[in-house]
């Protein structure tokens, strides 16, 4: 039977627990060997294959605790929160090339992957935790799978990547459009700016182990107050996870609980010019990981944002008095 592994926020703190049914069981009092001190489940993954033996063991003996919570009256939170590493591939889907960017002939063969990383301080849970990036006026949704490493690895090869999967969740790659392809970069284009802001990762709102998902047979569907903007299916992924995890481990070493989002597919907000305002919620369903909802908030340091073309007309008149 499947089960999941989430954060959620209990009477004091947070705490790790295992899904099952609807029911939320104390990771502590189930598996106390697989119990996880602080509020975060990166150490479950650092030990992922007896940690898994173990929570399979309990279940198999059936001597379940009493939950502490279903999973309708429970908080969740990113069950990780400090990853080593959030790494992001770009332009992964098909359907996003052509129906996004008017591209039909993509030739994989001939293109090298894009990837970009995301900062520890990019990661927030589900609910009211995105602070509306103030530097943009152009803030886009994309939906993403994203798998959940288990097991360290460089230089992993094709045939094995699939055995460095944990898991997987639900992420958005949260993006501020006018400062990807901001004009004033001389490339103009600034993945930093654009994609690696403070909350701009959203997860969760649970990990499910990997036998229980066949990563290319996934739907992905994202509402923005409850109109649907990206229905798509992780079949039109580009380069497969096992593709993505073999290529990226030649760059850098892959660590347990390390995040690799995969990529977004047709529907986002840049496509039509419409984008997110504070206030609006996006809800981001992937079959077989359930939903994960957020709220965008004011950001309340947004008084105190730069205004570049007021500090470029200064930057100017000193140079050009
Ligand atoms: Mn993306």
């Amino acid at each position: 039977m499947s089960f999941a592994l989430a954060l959620i926020e209990g009477a004091n703190g947070p705490c790790a627990v295992l899904e099952l049914s609807d029911e939320l069981y104390a990771l502590a009092d189930l598996v106390p060997e697989a119990s996880v001190n602080g509020p975060d489940l990166v150490p479950l993954f650092e030990n992922w294959g007896t940690m898994l033996g173990a929570i399979e063991g309990a279940l198999a003996r059936g001597d379940l605790p009493s939950p502490i919570s279903s999973t309708q009256g429970a908080s969740f939170l990113a069950p990780l929160q400090r990853p080593a590493n959030v790494i992001c591939a770009g332009s992964n889907y098909y359907d996003h090339l052509l129906k996004d960017f008017g591209i039909a002939d993509f030739d994989k063969a001939a293109n090298d992957i894009l990837y970009f990383t995301k900062q520890v301080g990019s990661i927030v849970g589900p609910g009211k935790t995105v602070r509306y990036p103030s530097q943009s006026e152009a803030f886009d949704w994309e939906i993403e799978l994203v798998v959940v490493i288990g097991k360290v690895g460089r230089r992993i090869p094709l045939d094995e990547a699939m055995s460095h999967v944990a898991g997987y969740t639900i992420g958005l790659d949260l993006t501020a459009r006018d400062l990807q392809f901001n004009k004033r970069q001389r490339r103009q284009f600034d993945l930093f700016g654009g994609k690696g802001f403070d909350d701009s990762a959203p997860i969760g709102p649970r990990i499910v182990p990997a036998k229980f998902i066949s990563p290319d047979e996934l739907s992905l569907r994202l509402r923005v107050n409850d109109e649907t903007k990206q229905d798509s299916h992780t079949g039109e992924m580009i380069w497969n996870v096992a593709e993505l995890i073999a290529d990226v481990s030649q760059h850098i070493t892959l660590r347990p609980g390390d995040l690799l989002f995969t990529g977004s597919p047709a529907g986002v907000g840049h496509a039509s010019g419409t984008y997110l305002k504070v206030g609006d919620r996006i809800d981001a369903e992937i079959s077989g990981l359930g939903e994960l909802s957020v709220e965008i908030v004011k950001d309340p340091d947004a008084a105190r944002v730069w205004n570049r073309q007021l500090l470029l007309a200064a930057e100017l008149a000193k140079a050009n008095p």
